[in-house]
C-alpha cells in the first residue's frame, strides 16, 4: 500500500518495536580476482581487467584464489564464528547483465563462517550483534546508464557494461536480528557498520571504501507493535553507501512501516532503494525466495577444507581489535570515554596514536589535532588524514612549544608553512626567523623601549593598577613581532618597575 505521509519517529517509537538487521559487502583488497589471475586495481580502463574466466566464456574454469579464503577465514576469526572444515560453492542462477556468467558462484547453504558476534557500543551500553554467517562470493560488473536524467536505466538511451569488477571476491556477512535497540535502532545500525569497518580496516583485507563501493550495505527493518509476540515482515533497503544514510534508511523505513500499520495496511517483504536527496525510500522489486535462483553445488570447483592448523595460524597472527585497542589507549592516555568518542568521530584517532609515538604528549597531540588542525580540515572539506602535515611534523611543533622555542601563536604560523608545503617544522623555523626571543639581552632591549615610551602607563602601575602591564606586554610583544614568551616578559616588566 502507499502512504503519503510518514509518522514522525518519536511517535513511532510509541507504538511500535523495531527490529534491524543488516548485510554488508565487502570487496577483498586481494592483488587478482577471485577464480582468474585477472588485476583488481580500482579505477582502470573499462574491461581491460578481463578474461575468459571472469568473462564467462565457454571452456573456461574457475581455481579458487588461496588469499580470499584465508581473508575471509581472518574475518570470520575476528567476528568470533566457527570456520567450517569442510565446504562448497554454489551457483546462484539469475540473469543480470553485468553477470557474464548468467550465474553468480556464491555460497549457499555451506558458508565459510557462521555463527558469530560483533559488539558495538550505543549510547553507553553494549549491544551484541549476532553474526549469522561470512561467506564468499564473486562481484558482479558495472553497469552506467547513459543519457538519462538520473543515472538509472528508466530514460537512459543506452546502457555500458565495465566488467573490471566481475569475479572480485566479494564477502559477504550477515547479521542475526537484532532486536531490543527501540528508539536508537537508527543509531545501532550505523555504530555496527561503523564498528566493521573498523575492524575490517585492522584486518587489512580490504580498504573499506564506502565511497568506491568497496564496503556496501543493505540494511533490514522491521517493525511491531509494542509487546507484540511477533516480529514484523521486514524490508531490505539496498547499497545505503555511507554511514550516515545506514542510520536515516532506518530511521526513514520505520517512519514509513509505522504509516502502513497506523493505517491497518500490511508491510510488504520487498527490497527498497534509499534516496540520498529525500533520505527516503522507494519500493523496488518484490523480494526473490532462495529457491527462484534455484543454487546447486558449483560443479568446477572442489570443495574448500581450510586445515585446523592453518586456521589456528591465521588466528594467532589477528592483530587487537579495534575496540581492545581503543580500551588500552584510553588508559594509556587517561582520557575520558567521551574525549575517546570525539577522537573516534574525528577520524583522529590514529593519528593522535602517531603523534604520541612521535614523542607528542597525549594531550598536545589531542589539542592539536581536535583544535588547529580539525578547524582547517573542516575548513577545507577535507578529512584529517588529507592533511599535508605528518604525526610526526606534529609531535615536532608540539616538542617545540613545550621546549619554549614556540609559543601557540607562533606554532600556528608554522603549521600553515608545513601545510604550505615549506617543509619540516625546523626548515620553517628557520627560513622564516619565528623563533621564540629568548636572548635575555634583546628581551630587555625591547621592555625598556616599552616602559620610555609609556610614561603614563608607567605611572598606573607604579600606582597600583598592575592590569595595566598589559598594555606594556602587548607592546614587547608587537615590537618583537609575537616572538617573545610572553609570560617572561611580564615577569621582566614587573622586575624593572619594582
Ligand atoms: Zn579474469
Amino acid at each position: 500500500m502507499t502512504i503519503d505521509t510518514l509518522v514522525p519517529f518519536a511517535e513511532a517509537m510509541e507504538r511500535y518495536e523495531p527490529v534491524i538487521g543488516l548485510e554488508t559487502h565487502v570487496e577483498l583488497g586481494t592483488r587478482t580476482k577471485m577464480f582468474c589471475g585477472c588485476i583488481t586495481t580500482f579505477g582502470a580502463e573499462p574491461n581491460s581487467q578481463v578474461c575468459p574466466v571472469c568473462l564467462g566464456l565457454p571452456g573456461s574454469l574457475p581455481v579458487v584464489n588461496r588469499t580470499a579464503i584465508e581473508y575471509t577465514i581472518r574475518i570470520g576469526l575476528a567476528l568470533n564464528c566457527e570456520i567450517a572444515s569442510w565446504c562448497r560453492f554454489a551457483r546462484k542462477n539469475y540473469f543480470y547483465p553485468d553477470m557474464p556468467k548468467n550465474f553468480q558462484i556464491s555460497q549457499y547453504d555451506e558458508p565459510l563462517c557462521t555463527n558469530g558476534w560483533l559488539d558495538v557500543e550505543v549510547d553507553g551500553r553494549t549491544v551484541r550483534v549476532g553474526i549469522e554467517r561470512v561467506h564468499l562470493e564473486e562481484d558482479t560488473g558495472k553497469s552506467l546508464h547513459v543519457g538519462g536524467a538520473t543515472g538509472r536505466i528508466h530514460g537512459a538511451e543506452y546502457s555500458l557494461v565495465d566488467y573490471n569488477r566481475a569475479g572480485i571476491p566479494l564477502v559477504e556477512i550477515v547479521t542475526k536480528p537484532v532486536p531490543g535497540t527501540g528508539a536508537d535502532a537508527p543509531v545501532a545500525a550505523r555504530l555496527y557498520v561503523t564498528e566493521l569497518r573498523d575492524l575490517l580496516r585492522s584486518l587489512r583485507v580490504s580498504d573499506v571504501r564506502m565511497e568506491e563501493g568497496s564496503l556496501r550495505c543493505d540494511v533490514n527493518t522491521s517493525l511491531a507493535p509494542r509487546g507484540a509476540s511477533q516480529w514484523g515482515t521486514r524490508t531490505e533497503t539496498k547499497n545505503v553507501n555511507s554511514l550516515r544514510s545506514v542510520e536515516r534508511a532506518v530511521r526513514s523505513e520505520i517512519e514509513r512501516q509505522a504509516a502502513v500499520l497506523d493505517a491497518g495496511g500490511r508491510v510488504i517483504q520487498e527490497t527498497r532503494h534509499f534516496h540520498e536527496d529525500t533520505g527516503t525510500t522507494t519500493s523496488g522489486r518484490s523480494k526473490e525466495e532462495a529457491q527462484d535462483y534455484r543454487y546447486f553445488p558449483e560443479p568446477d570447483l572442489v570443495p574448500v577444507a581450510p586445515p585446523i592448523e592453518w586456521v589456528a595460524q591465521i588466528k594467532a597472527a589477528l592483530p587487537e581489535a579495534p575496540a581492545v585497542r581503543r580500551a588500552r589507549l584510553r588508559a594509556e592516555w587517561g582520557l575520558s570515554e567521551t574525549d575517546m568518542t570525539a577522537l573516534a568521530n574525528a577520524g583522529a584517532l590514529d593519528l593522535v596514536a602517531e603523534t604520541v609515538a612521535a614523542g607528542a604528549s597525549p594531550a598536545d597531540a589531542r589539542k592539536w589535532w581536535l583544535g588547529e588542525l580539525a578547524r582547517r580540515a573542516n575548513e577545507a572539506g577535507a578529512e584529517l588524514t588529507a592533511l599535508a602535515i605528518t604525526p610526526v611534523q606534529v609531535a615536532r611543533v608540539a616538542e617545540l612549544v613545550e621546549a619554549g622555542s614556540l609559543n601557540d601563536k607562533l606554532a600556528r604560523q608554522v603549521i600553515d608553512a608545513v601545510l604550505a608545503g615549506e617543509g619540516d617544522p625546523d626548515e620553517v623555523v628557520e627560513a622564516r626567523n619565528l623563533a621564540v626571543v629568548s636572548d635575555e639581552g634583546a628581551l630587555t632591549a625591547a621592555v625598556d623601549e616599552a616602559i620610555a615610551a609609556s610614561p603614563e602607563v608607567v605611572a598606573r602601575i607604579r600606582g597600583g593598577k598592575i592590569q595595566a602591564v598589559g598594555v606594556l606586554v602587548g607592546a614587547v610583544m608587537k615590537a618583537t613581532r609575537g616572538q617573545a614568551d610572553a609570560a617572561r616578559v611580564r615577569e621582566l616588566i614587573l622586575q624593572r618597575l619594582s
